[in-house]
């Protein structure tokens, strides 16, 4: 049996990369992989029915080398302190990768918001937020909406941190607002854009036989929400031929390239995209193994694993979820030649337009959206350079031996590790 603990597969993930960098010190390594502040809390809320329930809660700084913490906030019945601790270090890596000034952070409350009223939900975030107290703010840890949290969650945790801050400009204490409270044009696109950019830039620059653009590929989309449904659009409008989408209830494929104007209208009709006129309905296991040139989980996490790294049939994975890749699984499409890009690079399109919401706030100003799109593709394309240029210096010298093949995954790592080590010596250990 594959084991799953997600700050396991963080660590040896960090560990593997770590050992690329060189003079990396010992202690460092420990204080790389050990989150700088765990908060649990725990808390009663008052139900709309007058009975009382208890929460768990947490937020998670793993470390704020670069800048303020920053990372989402989700609601979720499977929310546990290793869970939340595994996603604060890969934001920490996420920002440094991007040249993003944020540290790594992640919060959430163990719950299930698909059984709790606007009012409980809304006491629920409140009390959070007073539980934190002064350890979120624009300039120490910023929260944003992750699985189960919205811009009305990060209205309410606005309000209650200004509640305990009056006269003070508040807005960049979390970012993923609505736009009237200042939220950023482009924010609710920008993981879903930054998927499609991180991969024509990476096939610009990798020039893989049969796979050197988008135009004419088959892709195939697992997850059709915000950033599923976003990256198929805009992976159409591109030129490529999306022939398969799903979401938790199955998947439809169409071999000539779906009608994504169809696929949307039935969701919103019918909640799925499960039958869609003119597709076949597949299973998201199957999904997943058909034939494609790009396949992106783009909903959960641990979906291509060991049991099923074999039947991926595409050349490309592009994480545009959170960790869809276990580790036996990167290693078996490694074997294989299938090239996977890493969730730290792909999906890092959201964090880097909260980015520019916060700086937005911090500046009382609101920028086009034309503007925000082109920073966007700036900061994605110098990543995947970075990336690319970092994974062609690493195989050079892993060339000597035959056994070692690096990934992309361990070279957008070690570009990450690079920057924050090299920061903390910059800063000087204190005291
Ligand atoms: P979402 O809730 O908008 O969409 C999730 C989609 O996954 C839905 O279509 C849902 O039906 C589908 N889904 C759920 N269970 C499934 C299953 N068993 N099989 C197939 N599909 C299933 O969420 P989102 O914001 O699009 O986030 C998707 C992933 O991207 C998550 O892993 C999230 O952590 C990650 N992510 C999101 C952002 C962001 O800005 N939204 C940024 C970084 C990472």
């Amino acid at each position: 049996m594959e084991e799953l603990d997600p700050l396991n597969i963080v660590r040896d993930r960090f560990d593997e990369a770590a050992s690329f960098v060189p003079g990396l010190k010992r202690g460092l390594v420990d204080f790389f992989k050990a989150p700088k502040r765990i908060i649990s809390c725990c808390f009663p809320v008052e139900m709309d029915d007058g009975s009382v329930q208890t929460f768990q809660g947490y937020r998670v700084l793993h470390s704020n080398i670069l800048g303020p913490g920053k990372g989402g906030v989700r609601y979720h019945p499977n929310v546990t302190r290793h869970e939340v601790m595994s996603l604060a270090a890969l934001m920490t890596w996420k920002c440094a990768l991007v040249n993003l000034p944020f540290g790594g952070a992640k919060g959430g409350i163990t719950c299930n918001p698909k059984e709790l009223s606007e009012g409980e939900l809304r006491r629920i975030t409140r009390r959070y937020v007073v539980e934190l107290g002064d350890d979120i703010g624009p300039h120490t840890d910023i929260p944003a909406p992750d699985l189960y949290t919205d811009e009305q969650t990060m209205a309410w945790i606005f309000d209650t941190y200004q509640v305990f801050h009056p006269g003070e400009n508040n807005r960049a204490v979390v970012t993923g607002k609505p736009i009237e409270l200042g939220g950023s044009l482009g924010r609710l696109e920008a993981t879903g854009r930054g998927t499609v950019l991180v991969v024509q830039r990476f096939l610009d620059r990798m020039k893989i036989v049969d796979l050197k653009s988008v135009v004419g590929k088959r892709v195939i989309v697992q997850g059709f929400g915000n950033v599923g449904g976003i990256a198929a659009q805009l992976f159409h409008e591109a030129g490529a031929c999306v022939i398969g989408v799903s979401d938790s209830i199955g998947g439809v494929v169409q071999e000539e390239g779906l009608d994504l104007a169809a696929v949307n209208l039935h969701k919103e009709a019918e909640d799925t995209v499960v039958g869609t006129p003119d597709t076949l309905t597949v299973s998201n296991e199957d999904l997943l193994a058909m034939e494609c040139d790009i396949l992106v989980p783009a909903a959960l996490g641990e979906v291509v694993n060991a049991n099923n790294a074999e039947l991926i049939k595409a050349k490309l994975v592009v994480e545009a979820a959170n960790e869809p890749v276990t580790p036996e699984a990167d290693a078996i499409l490694n074997a294989r030649g299938i090239y996977v890009l890493p969730d730290i690079l792909v999906n890092a399109g959201g964090v880097s337009v909260s980015y520019f919401e916060w700086s937005q706030n911090l500046a009382n100003e609101h920028w086009g959206a034309e503007r925000v799109n082109r920073q966007l593709e700036e900061l994605m394309f110098d990543a995947v350079d970075r990336v690319v240029d970092q994974w062609i210096k690493l195989n050079e010298v892993a060339s000597e031996d035959p056994d070692r093949t690096i990934s992309i995954r361990t070279a957008a790592l070690v570009s990450a590790i690079e920057r924050v080590a090299r920061v903390t010596l910059q800063r000087g250990i204190w005291p």
